[in-house]
């Protein structure tokens, strides 16, 4: 049999299973990609927030994706919680050593309002992560952290977008799920422009949502498929995921990867 197309997650552990490596390893087997991972925090954490959480030493990042890379290979790599600028620096850096395309998800604050990146880490981001970004897919909140622009409105989406080109990713999702009505993402590399729109889902259990669509674009990608291809499809996933988001614990709900 042949070896499907193999991703890899740079990421966080969610011990409930919701968000971080549990959502892009669950997104991975959902779409038939290979999912491996390379732990960059463990947090405890469950439906109700964080209770704590434990970076991994910088080496030992560095040997997951040195052990994963040298032998299996990566048609694709995504980001997502990289907690301290030691962290994102040494991330950075292994990216510019591939020519897999990377998807960033510069991870800031969960929906529960808990730190996931230290703030000191911020300009890490914007000069190391994002220039060897493929696609980055900040949420509004990332946006307002990382340029400053605060996003009201559809059109504010445009000026977003052009502020984190600049810091050197190829394209930009500007995720705009938390503006009212439709949930509007515009994806852009600063000449075409694609937005892709979504009937706004009432459903309040969306735990793991920005994990789980860039690590379908991710697999989209890993598989052969164009970036607008690869987003627009990973945006029907997390769609379909988002609308089974299911009650667990007493709080804010996962996704489904079984829809
Ligand atoms: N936990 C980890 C390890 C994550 O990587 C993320 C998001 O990237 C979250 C929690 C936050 O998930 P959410 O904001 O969807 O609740």
């Amino acid at each position: 049999m042949t070896a499907p197309p193999r991703v890899l997650t740079v990421a966080g552990s969610d011990s409930g299973g919701g968000a971080g490596i549990q959502a892009d390893l669950k997104t991975m087997l959902a779409l038939g990609v290979h999912g491996m991972s390379v732990l960059t925090a463990v947090t405890a954490q469950n439906s109700l927030g964080v209770q704590g959480a434990w970076e991994l030493p910088v080496e030992a990042v560095r040997a997951q994706y040195r052990s994963v890379v040298d032998d299996i290979g990566v048609q694709a790599v995504k980001t997502g919680m990289l907690s301290s600028a030691e962290l994102v620096e040494a991330v950075a850096d292994l990216l510019a050593g591939t020519d897999a395309p990377a998807v960033v998800d510069p991870v800031g604050v969960s929906k529960h309002g808990d730190a996931l990146l230290a703030a000191s880490a911020l300009d890490s981001v914007r000069t190391k992560l994002l220039p060897v970004a493929t696609v980055a897919t900040p949420n509004l909140d990332e946006v307002g952290q990382l340029t400053g622009v605060r996003v009201g409105s559809e059109p504010d989406m445009r000026r977003a977008a052009a502020a984190m080109l600049e810091f050197g990713p190829r394209w930009v999702v500007i995720k705009g799920g938390h503006l009212s009505g439709d949930a509007v993402d515009l994806l852009t590399d600063g000449s075409e422009e694609h937005w892709l729109r979504a009937p706004r889902q009432d459903n309040r259990h969306t735990h793991g949502t920005g994990c789980t669509l860039a690590s379908a674009i991710a697999s989209y990608l890993a598989k052969g498929h164009p970036v607008p291809e690869a987003v627009t499809a990973a945006k029907t996933y997390v769609t379909g995921a988002l609308a089974s988001g299911f009650a667990l614990g007493g709080g804010i709900g996962p996704v489904d990867h079984g829809w």
